[in-house]
């Protein structure tokens, strides 16, 4: 599921004018004129009003990467052939601080999907009130299907050209979809060979090389205590709701795990295949299955389906099962007008994204129309990069604070 959205045409005021002048500059990136866009269309009538914004070209200054760095990854297969894949880093920003942003390995990946991922970046890692600037990178590579050594051989060929575009002060990448615990190992230890230093280059990295506590269930973990604080502005709470999220991945894992403690039902789970209906819920022990099907196995969520005697949807997409609360949590554009109001007919109360800009323009405008709790990835998915955050401080201390005070670091932020 790559989705292309349009954004709307806009004609005759200053929204429309600046849109006009990024599409020309930014042909064939959709996604990005999508975030850039989205930003806009709010922030435009304020810089209107405050023309020193626009004197000083704050937007267009925004919207145009510090840098883009792109490179040919060759590496050899299990077979021993040549394959040949495309590694990219944008340095958006570094107005606050060094660049920070996680790396994606996925087919889909082209330079529209990281410069989207990148801007969106910008304003999430502000957010956070820490120190971090703005970036993304990745390569259209796929691991489904590839074993450790052409995962480790493909991270090793990647970090040979990345090292010299990156450092602890200069550029601080982490995971994203396709690059988790294992993927950041392979890349810190073939970072660590070439430059001959022990430095924080990377966060998510594993607890005894460097790694914070919590780093793996930051985002999952922050979207709930989000989603908490959101009920809580209409004296609400997530306790007994039933929760619709999608992906089965590392932001969806931790948020049904901390759904359930804090005494939610999440119904659905997904990937790209399709999504499992559990009406009886997700519960422990069969998180624990999906932790060891996903983590460990890589296989189908499918499978689920079948050990849980649960109705598997093939192809489809989540948005029509009746809930409380939906997490969109796996990729971009996957929630669209008709599934938000598929959403909002059936009573849902609150939407807050997992993923970066899973929720389209015209799904954004519906919430907003429909007045239901609507939390942008922007703010509400900042958990994982807030703790990368901690976790630079950390290996900056050459200190490891404890699970607890991390935990509460993350929910205070
Ligand atoms: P993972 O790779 O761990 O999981 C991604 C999940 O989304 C998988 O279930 C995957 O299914 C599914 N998915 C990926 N692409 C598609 C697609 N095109 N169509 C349908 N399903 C798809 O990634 P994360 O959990 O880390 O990331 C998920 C989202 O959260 C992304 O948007 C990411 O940018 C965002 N995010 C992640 C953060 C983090 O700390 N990891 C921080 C902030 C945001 P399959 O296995 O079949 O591909």
């Amino acid at each position: 599921m790559n989705v292309v959205k349009e954004v709307p045409h806009e004609t005759g005021n200053a929204l429309g004018a600046f849109i006009e002048e990024v599409k020309k500059r930014n042909r064939h990136e959709p996604e990005f004129i999508q975030a850039v866009y989205e930003v806009s269309e709010s922030i435009i009538p304020y810089i209107e009003r405050h023309p020193i914004y626009k004197k000083k070209k704050i937007l267009e200054r925004i919207v145009e990467p510090e840098r883009v760095i792109m490179f040919r990854v060759p590496w050899l297969n299990d077979k021993g052939e040549i394959e040949i894949n495309r590694g990219y880093r944008i340095q958006m920003n570094s107005a606050i601080g060094p660049y920070k942003g996680g790396l994606r390995f996925h087919p889909s990946v082209n330079l529209s999907i990281l410069k989207f991922l990148a801007f969106e970046q910008v304003f999430k890692n502000s957010l956070t009130g820490l120190p971090m600037g703005a970036g993304k990178g990745g390569a259209d590579f796929d691991t489904k299907g590839r074993s450790d050594n052409e995962i480790m051989k493909f991270c090793q060929s990647f970090m040979t050209e990345l090292y010299r575009h990156v450092g602890h002060d200069l550029d601080v990448p982490a995971g994203d979809i396709g690059v988790g615990g294992k993927e950041i190992g392979y890349l810190f230890g073939q970072y660590k060979r070439i430059k001959n230093e022990f430095t924080g280059v990377l966060t998510g990295k594993g607890t005894v090389y460097g790694g914070s506590m919590i780093r793996p269930e930051a985002t999952g973990y922050g979207l709930v205590y989000f989603a908490s604080e959101m009920l809580a502005t209409r004296n609400d709470s997530l306790k007994g709701k039933t929760v619709v999220q999608s992906g089965s991945g590392n932001v969806a894992q931790f948020t049904i795990e901390k759904c359930i403690e804090e005494g939610a039902k999440v119904v659905t789970i997904s990937d790209s295949d399709g999504f499992v209906y559990d009406p009886k819920g997700i519960d422990r022990e069969k998180l624990q299955f999906i932790f060891e099907l996903k983590n460990e196995r890589r296989g189908r969520i499918s499978e689920y389906a079948k050990k849980f005697d649960c109705e598997f949807f093939e192809g489809e997409r989540p948005w029509k099962i009746k809930c409380d609360i939906a997490f969109p949590n796996a990729t971009q554009n996957e929630l669209d007008e008709a599934d938000a109001q598929a959403l909002i007919n059936n009573g849902c109360i609150c939407v807050a994204e997992g993923a970066n800009m899973p929720c389209t323009t015209e799904a954004i405008h519906a919430f907003e129309k429909a007045d239901i709790l609507y939390g942008p990835g922007k703010a509400a998915n900042a958990g994982g990069v807030a703790v990368s955050g901690l976790e630079m401080s950390q290996n900056s201390l050459r200190y490891a604070w404890t699970r607890k005070e991390v935990d509460e670091r993350l929910r205070t932020s």
